[in-house]
């Protein structure tokens, strides 16, 4: 097993007429059926197809039994992003490259008209090479999806990286609320911790309604300035996709990447 998430695992597995090695995320039918995902899964798997990125874990081929949901898709080697952070903040041009090929996911999802609503290190996986390929489009959405005032209303995804807009139930936009998981993700690779953290679940929500976070001394003003753009809790003023591409933090020259220990 490679890992696991609240309805599905994944199997490193082999096809045995190719003898190729992928990954296999097996979904229980009835577990999904009795919480009424099975739509869900449905939109996980055709946003899967409609998306073909380097940056973006490929889709091979879906099958299924009486009971089960078989997803095969590339098999990536090394790990999740979130294992990196645990075991320490990155450098700004280890952090920078990540950041990077991220945000060039993103924008190629947005491109399309899909909106991931789950970003965090622990969707985000490295292949051998260190490339990082998004993964878990088991919450994403479609513009076709948007309701008559053109915005999103589900609210899902994880607290911490959840933005202001989509906890307050008043409908938002994908893109924007994707970019501020990005913001989040952004903080933990530079800083090793979360910018909103809160042993009670409300007081955290609060802090991410306020935009209640300080970067620590060792950030760059750069690093800080792009952050606070991304962390803006008023979605409108919020910083979009191509201005990050723009930003002076993100155009720097790849360096070679290096870890802290
Ligand atoms: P869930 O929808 O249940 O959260 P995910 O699709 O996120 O399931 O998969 C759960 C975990 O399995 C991931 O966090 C990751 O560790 C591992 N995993 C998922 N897809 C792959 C893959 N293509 N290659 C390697 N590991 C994977
Ligand atoms: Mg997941």
């Amino acid at each position: 097993m490679l890992g696991h998430g609240t309805f599905a695992k994944v199997y490193h597995s082999r096809n045995l007429h190719s003898g190729k090695s992928v990954a296999m995320k097996v979904i229980g039918k009835e577990k999904v059926i009795k919480v009424g995902m099975m739509d869900q899964i449905q939109r996980e798997i055709s946003v899967m197809k409609m998306v073909k990125h380097p940056n973006i874990v490929e889709l091979h081929e879906v099958m299924a039994s009486k009971s089960k949901i078989y997803i095969a898709m590339e098999l990536v080697r090394g790990g999740e992003l979130f294992s990196k952070v645990a075991r320490g903040r990155l450098r700004e041009d280890a952090a920078r490259v990540y950041f990077q090929q991220l945000i060039s996911a993103i924008d190629f999802c947005h491109s399309r008209g899909v909106y991931h609503r789950d970003l965090k290190p622990e969707n985000l996986l490295l292949d051998e090479e260190g490339n990082l390929k998004v993964t878990d489009f088991g919450l994403s959405a479609f513009s076709e999806h948007l309701k008559q005032d053109g915005l999103l209303h589900t609210t899902c995804g994880t607290p911490a990286y959840v933005a202001p807009e989509v906890i307050g139930k008043k409908g938002y936009d994908g893109a924007r609320a994707d970019l501020w998981s990005c913001g989040v993700i952004l903080y933990v690779l530079l800083a090793g911790f979360l910018p909103f953290q809160d042993d009670n679940l409300v007081a955290m929500y609060r802090k991410i309604y306020r935009g209640d976070f300080k970067c620590p001394p060792w950030f760059s003003s750069e690093s800080r300035r792009l952050v606070t753009k991304l962390l803006d809790p008023n979605p409108a003023s919020r910083i979009t996709i191509s201005k990050v591409m723009e930003s002076s933090w993100f155009i720097r020259s790849k360096e070679e990447i290096e870890f802290d220990a």
